[in-house]
């Protein structure tokens, strides 16, 4: 740290992103990417004549995207904002909505945390019940930015979303964002309220059942006024926060919805026949609608599993908190991946006896 670094931020602890190694080749299990590439329409997207059009802003109404986004999805363009990554909008609306103080869960994305502290915002950090569910009744009149991912991270686990519509319906003075970053592999969209209620704003991502984490290309759904909240911070801090390839990618993928439903439904399939042999080889595996199973065994701490698995070249995410550190975030691959995983953490647990 430098000594010119502004006090408020002399504090704040960064977030610190899955690894992303170039070292060797990994089964690379860690950051929920897809497996699988974006659809053929997208990759031709790609032409000469789109790089040479680089030399031109972007559309900083990205209008294209949002009407395909708004016919996709049935709501009108004025309820789509569009982030350079779902990351984006969190960061925007923590700094936007968090005045009156957050809350979240204990164990979620951390970078929710990260967010409030960069904003000098009072965070309240609502532990997760015994068996890793949220009570929703905890989160109802709060008058605070209230934030859920549903599916939470990294359990996987889900929250009805007429109980998401009671802490919406509760906190009228506040934005209550609903985090739907994973929601396309079997979770329930909350994404109708957005007609009803006028503080809900629920943020998505092409990064994971899109195949585009590379391409950073978040949005979100909202009354049209919240909206233009967010478009006002875009405003005053970067306009031109997508650049032009990645607006053409999202429209091409908008257009291909077919091949990342069916993709999404590969993966579900694949998260239970990994479950099923966790389960068979004495894992606890909690029940995830996500793109990733949370795992753990009495056989050998979460950490030495993390590391065994590392060294053995499939990578896989391990939090230190103490609450999950017996606990291993695996992101579901393809099935020939996860047949190599379930073979190596039988070698490692046949080394571990
Ligand atoms: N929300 C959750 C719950 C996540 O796990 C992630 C991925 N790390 C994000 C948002 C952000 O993803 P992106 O910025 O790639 O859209």
């Amino acid at each position: 740290m430098s000594r010119f670094l502004n006090e408020q931020y002399r504090a704040v602890e960064a977030y610190t992103p899955g690894e992303q190694p170039r070292d060797m080749q990994y089964i690379k299990l860690n950051t929920n990417e897809s497996p699988y590439p974006p659809a053929p329409s997208v990759a031709a997207a790609i032409t000469k004549e789109e790089v040479e059009q680089l030399r031109l802003y972007s559309d900083p109404t990205a209008k294209k995207l949002k009407e395909s986004l708004a016919g996709l999805y049935g709501v009108k363009p004025e309820m789509i904002f569009l982030s350079n990554g779902s990351d984006e909008v969190l960061n925007f609306a923590f700094m936007a909505f968090g005045g009156h103080g957050a809350v979240f869960p204990d164990i979620s994305y951390g970078f929710y945390e990260v967010f409030a502290d960069l904003y000098g915002i009072n965070s309240e950090m609502i532990p997760l019940e015994d068996d890793f569910s949220v009570d929703y009744r905890k989160y109802c009149g709060k008058n605070k930015l209230v934030v859920i991912a549903n599916p939470n991270a990294p359990t996987g686990m889900t929250i009805p979303v007429w109980q998401i519509e009671e802490i919406v319906r509760t906190n009228p003075e506040t934005v209550v964002l609903i985090d739907e970053a994973y929601v396309d592999f079997g979770g329930e969209t909350c994404l109708p309220l957005v007609e009803k209620y006028e503080n809900l704003l629920v943020t998505r991502t092409f990064s994971k059942s899109r195949c585009l984490a590379g391409g950073r290309l978040g949005y979100a759904f909202a009354s049209p006024a919240l909206i233009a909240d967010l478009e006002k911070i875009k405003y005053s801090t970067n306009p031109y926060n997508i650049n032009r390839l990645t607006l053409l990618l999202g429209e091409k993928t908008v257009e291909a919805e077919s091949y990342y439903q069916e993709k999404c439904r590969e993966i579900a399939e694949t998260r239970q026949w990994s479950t099923q042999r966790f389960v068979e080889l004495g894992f606890a595996v909690l029940p995830s609608k996500a793109n990733f199973i949370f795992v753990k065994t009495e056989e050998i701490d979460g950490g030495d599993l993390y590391r065994k698995l590392k060294a053995r070249g499939v990578l896989v995410r391990h939090f230190t908190n103490s609450r999950i550190c017996q606990y291993n975030r695996i992101t579901i691959g393809t099935r020939e991946q996860m047949e190599a995983l379930i073979d190596t953490v039988k070698e490692v647990l046949y080394e571990n006896q």
